[in-house]
């Protein structure tokens, strides 16, 4: 099932997105609306409306963003790291206030940052309140998964001590198109284009930590909340972004999050 937030202008809804989005009938893909949110049993209400009509939000308002440095040993080398499974994982969090939806614009600190990078990721979509999961119940507290771009300014990560504000300005996380449920992230294809050109392109199975073990060492720190998001991690191929550019991530079964990158007015 895909679980998309959206609006048709007045107020914001969840919504069942239905139809193949891989096959040629993309461009029937309907939404209907939920009675409340995906966080609890919920009954589909609506009449099936084209998703074209609709504008896609965030897929959820994560009350936080965890995230996980270097989890593919090809991206920690292209950094200038070795990537080793004997150091605990660099954990961070980036503000809610980064995340916007697809569609949305990712807006370039032009004078504060002139090394913006894209890093397209799986995102982990938390479905309840938890703590402590142990690695094999951690398929309980999934809602599903989602894209994420990562989006960092590299120059201020290599400056600044910590990460919080390299990868936390406004619009740096988009998150979308939707979240997919019943899904296995065990070995999924996940690429980066900007402009169509091909840039990461790698698979979840790449990853040194994977789904379980990430949420599993999260949550033995923090309590995760419905609609908290981890980020699994980039794969080679980072590179910069330019004011103008329309970066694409897509994960293998879910869909493909677009934003367009513009200067910070
Ligand atoms: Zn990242």
């Amino acid at each position: 099932m895909r679980i998309a937030r959206f609006t048709t202008g007045e107020g914001a809804a969840f919504g069942v997105v239905e139809g193949d989005p891989d096959g040629d009938t993309a461009a029937a893909l309907t939404v209907r609306t939920i009675d409340g949110h995906p966080f609890a049993p919920f009954q589909v209400v609506g009449e099936p409306v084209p998703l074209s009509s609709v504008r896609l939000l965030s897929p959820v308002l994560p009350s936080k963003v965890v995230a996980v440095g270097r989890n593919y040993a090809e991206h920690a080398q292209e950094m200038g790291v070795e990537a080793s499974l004997d150091e605990p994982p660099i954990i961070f969090l980036k503000p809610s206030t980064s995340v916007v939806g697809p569609g949305d614009r990712v807006q370039y600190p032009v004078g504060i940052s002139s090394d913006v990078h894209y890093e397209g990721e799986l995102a982990v979509v938390i479905a309840r309140l938890c703590r402590e999961v142990p690695r094999e119940r951690v398929s309980d507290v999934v809602l599903g998964f989602t894209c994420a771009n990562d989006v960092t300014a590299r120059d201020l990560q290599k400056t600044e001590k910590q990460w919080g504000r390299a990868k936390g300005f406004d619009t740096f996380c988009p998150l979308g198109p939707w979240v997919t449920t019943d899904l296995d992230p065990g070995d999924l294809a996940v690429t980066t284009t900007v402009n169509g050109e091909l840039r990461q392109a790698g698979r979840t199975s790449q990853m040194m930590r994977g789904v379980a073990e990430l949420v599993a060492h999260v949550s033995e720190a923090m309590t995760l909340l419905p609609g908290d998001v981890i980020l699994t991690g980039t794969p080679a191929g980072v590179g910069p972004l330019s004011v103008g550019d329309e970066v694409s991530v897509t994960v293998e079964g879910i869909g493909t999050l677009t934003n367009m990158v513009v200067a910070r007015g």
